[in-house]
């Protein structure tokens, strides 16, 4: 190496060092202010005698108690040993290199579970220095769950009982699971937590909770009764169990685990950027969002999905046989009440019906159900679109104009990180997709999954009140083996007008 760049590096190190010990002085100055807010928080009311976080002494709610500690991660600087304060505080944020902060180390992607670690993001006693995660357990239930502990319902400190609760099927592990960049927005060994990291929980007092559950069931939708009576399902006993269509099932449950990198990645958008908007539009819920760099994962407060399985679970990764899926993302009003402004519910049970066929004729039929109302819009939004419609001429050719017009975008659902549970299936190739979004199809495509066929929803099972969503998605890319309508026909096509609706 040259002189000069000895000195450059040496200049470079020495820079690197004082911007540490800057960071150091700024973690206890921010940490000092965040004692002074809470006594300030005490002494003027905002923590209650009556609330269970006071009533709860031995429960450490700051970071800095535990001035022995001495295992900070290397090349931290560690800020001075402060005196452990009173347990009532509450902690606004916490910093790297803050007294006390020994996260779990996490190295996402890795495929061996021990090396790879824990998701760690309970604030339990025993818990809240070493989480390696942000946010909550339980997406937007996080919210009820924290309503049951103020409301003294439910103590803080309680530990999950996971008896008998391990996954009904083995799953996996697949090489994906393995793959920081095919998986980044679900914990690929989320069903096993409470078994693989049984030392933590036990031997280290540790809340460590599974994202995911696997459990078996039976399902019965009365379309499925005139499927089985109109002979396009047959009763085998196994996956179709009698004459009234009910179904054998297995199904996943999955909470959201955002490894900030990968969807940042995803997105074509910087860390940073991504932190910043998570942390700003939230109403500025995660700090640590923006104060801990260090900590790579976010368990977001929003819903997840659930995978329906027909048929034998470990032909779903099978490369040899046929694989039927549809990717549906929830709509409550058509999905579950029967509403027919949209194609939602009939073209989920036509996917249920044509999973369950292939996976009578020897292949594997899934259905992934998503936690995302009204393309992710919700449905007060979805409703004020409606009247939109409703009150103006409701034409297909104005349809995500309406939409556009009120949120700003036409769709939320941002599907580029939809492929990840196909990943965490081991799924390799899809021969029928039961879906015509052209959004969905990408996303998939270019996560390396070949689309083999697609299956668009037939023209029979289409509302006549929804003819005007769909022709407008067929005309804006969906997919269609009929006719693309021009700009001009889209005008023709009317759906129910106000007079109607109030009817
Ligand atoms: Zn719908």
């Amino acid at each position: 190496m040259a002189s000069g760049d000895r000195e450059l590096l040496e200049a470079l190190v020495r820079s690197v060092g004082e911007i540490q010990k800057a960071v150091g002085t700024l973690s206890n100055e921010v940490h000092t202010i965040n004692e002074r807010v809470n006594t300030l928080s005490e002494s003027t009311g905002l923590v209650e005698e009556s609330s269970p976080f006071k009533k709860q002494d031995d429960v450490p709610t700051t970071p800095s108690v535990n001035p022995t500690s001495s295992g900070l991660a290397s090349g931290v600087v560690s800020a001075p040993a402060r005196k452990p304060v009173n347990s009532s505080r509450i902690i606004l944020t916490t910093y790297p290199g803050q007294h006390g902060i020994e996260p779990v180390p996490m190295n996402w992607g890795e495929y061996d579970p021990a090396k790879r670690g824990p998701v760690v993001v309970s604030r339990a006693a025993g818990t809240v220095k070493k989480r390696n995660a942000i946010g909550a357990h339980g997406g937007s239930y996080s919210i009820y769950h924290a309503l049951a502990i103020a409301s003294g319902e439910l103590n803080l400190d309680h530990k999950p009982d996971f008896t008998n609760t391990q996954p009904a099927v083995d799953f996996g592990p697949f090489p994906q699971w393995g793959d920081k960049k095919k998986i980044v927005s679900m914990d690929p060994y989320g069903h096993l937590a409470p078994w693989l990291y049984g030392d933590y929980i036990n031997k280290e007092s540790m809340d460590i909770r599974p994202t995911i559950a696997i459990t078996k069931a039976h399902m019965r939708l009365p379309e499925l009764e005139n499927s089985v009576k109109e002979g396009r399902l047959k009763v085998d006993g196994k996956i179709c169990l009698n004459e009234d269509g009910e179904l054998a099932v297995t199904k996943v449950a999955v909470e959201p685990v955002w490894y900030l990198p990968g969807v940042a990645e995803r997105f074509g958008i910087d860390e940073g950027t991504l932190r910043r908007a998570l942390f700003e539009v939230s109403g500025g819920s995660f700090p640590e969002l923006i104060t801990r760099g260090d900590i790579k994962l976010f368990l977001p407060p929003i819903g997840g999905l659930t995978v329906y399985i027909f048929g034998d679970v470990s032909k779903v990764s099978d490369a040899n046989v046929k694989l039927a899926l549809r990717i549906h993302d929830e709509c409550n009003g058509s999905d579950v009440f029967g509403s027919d402004i949209c194609t939602c519910r009939p073209y989920l049970i036509f996917g249920i019906e044509e999973a369950v066929k292939e996976a009578q004729n020897g292949g594997s039929g899934v259905v992934i159900y998503f936690r995302k109302e009204g393309r992710a819009l919700g449905e007060v939004t979805k409703y004020l679109v409606y009247n939109a419609r409703k009150r103006g001429e409701d034409k297909a050719s104005e349809y995500f104009k309406r939409t556009e017009g009120i949120a700003g975008v036409k769709d939320m659902r941002f599907q580029a990180l939809m492929p990840d549970i196909l990943h965490w299936l081991g799924i390799t190739k899809i021969d029928r997709m039961l879906s015509m979004s052209n959004m969905k199809h990408d996303a998939i495509v270019e996560q390396g999954i070949p689309i083999h066929e697609r299956v668009p929803i037939p023209d029979n099972l289409i509302p006549a009140d929804s003819r005007v969503e769909i022709d407008a998605k067929i005309h804006a890319g969906y997919f269609t083996t009929g006719k693309v309508m021009t700009k001009e026909e889209l005008d023709s096509v009317k759906g129910r007008g106000w007079e109607d609706v109030l009817h």
